[in-house]
């Protein structure tokens, strides 16, 4: 792990990022979180979040949050960000505060029949692949009306709003095309079922600038927080 005041230093690095990308934009910086993925990094990156003011971490698998928790501060919450096999639903539905990657039916029923058991309203987005990108999951741009209807059907979820990856490519503009569609594809739902869906978390380290100019409410960093993942 780096030491945490190089953490620091990293934390004010993206701020400025996402300020410059605001200004350009037009938009209001406090418009646009951070939330800092902690996968494949030791509890102490979860803990370092905490310290720094953060109220929530991003993990991809739901084990690997469960080993953490125990070891951060209680108040910090955990949101999954990976891609949730149902079989697991009932865990992640347990001990993560929203799950980002909800991509079908079937998950959908799983996680409201869980947060039901649980006693809670879990809260959710849905996980749009925005860029048709045959390696990433996610409902089509065009399949996000039948899974919207479907979740907001579902009394113990609550939908927040829509979350993209987009595809790894060198050419910038390719990210920020899969962004555009997704805000699109929010704005077009968000009229045609009359509900806000206010969260469109979208943008990484390598791609924020684009999320942030295409409307994003919230931004994913890992590698520009804590440094290169161990084992990637
Ligand atoms: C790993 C990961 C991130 C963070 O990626 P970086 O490029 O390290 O900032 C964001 N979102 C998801 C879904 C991820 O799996």
């Amino acid at each position: 792990m780096i030491p945490y005041a190089d953490f620091a230093t990293r934390c004010s690095e993206i701020r400025e990022r996402i300020e410059r990308a605001c200004e350009a934009a037009r938009r209001r910086p406090d418009e646009v979180g951070i939330l800092p993925v902690t996968k494949n990094h030791p509890a102490d990156a979860a803990c370092y979040a905490a310290q720094y003011g953060f109220a929530a971490v991003g993990e991809n698998r739901v084990q690997e949050a469960l080993d953490k928790q125990p070891l951060a501060p209680p108040a910090l919450r955990w949101e999954l960000i990976g891609h949730l096999q149902s079989n697991k639903a009932k865990l992640a539905a347990a001990h993560f505060d929203r799950v980002q990657s909800v991509d079908s039916d079937k998950l959908l029923h799983k996680l409201d029949a869980a947060a039901a058991e649980a006693g809670k309203t879990l809260a959710i987005l849905l996980q749009v692949n925005a860029g048709d990108d045959p390696a990433k999951f996610g409902a089509a741009c065009a399949g996000a009306d039948a899974l919207l209807e479907t979740a907001l059907n579902c009394p113990h979820l609550k939908v927040e709003g829509l979350m993209t990856i987009a595809p790894l490519d060198q050419d910038k503009s390719v990210a920020a095309h899969a962004f555009e569609r997704l805000r699109q594809t929010r704005d077009r739902l968000a009229a045609s079922f009359a509900t806000p869906l206010p969260v469109l978390s979208m943008g990484m380290t390598d791609d924020l600038e684009e999320a942030v100019k295409a409307g994003s409410t919230l931004v994913r960093i890992g590698t520009a927080l804590f440094g290169t993942r161990p084992g990637y």
